[in-house]
């Protein structure tokens, strides 16, 4: 599986108190640790904007 360039990151609004999403850039992937009812990608380690972040995505048990 080739390293995605963008990811779409989850995150809490406090202002509108509901779930957002930002694009986030990635610079450099290190990997991504998975929801463990679904296996599917929970959160991903990333480098952006020249920092070190976990970013949170949705998996397939949040999307329904
Ligand atoms: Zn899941």
């Amino acid at each position: 599986m080739e390293d995605p360039k963008e990811i779409d990151s989850v995150y809490w609004d406090e202002e509108s108190k509901s779930w957002k999403t930002e694009k986030i850039t990635v610079e450099e992937y290190h990997g991504f640790t998975e929801c463990r009812y679904c296996q599917s990608p929970m959160s991903h380690n990333v480098k952006t904007n020249g920092e070190f972040k976990v970013v949170y995505v949705r998996c397939r048990c949040s999307r329904s």
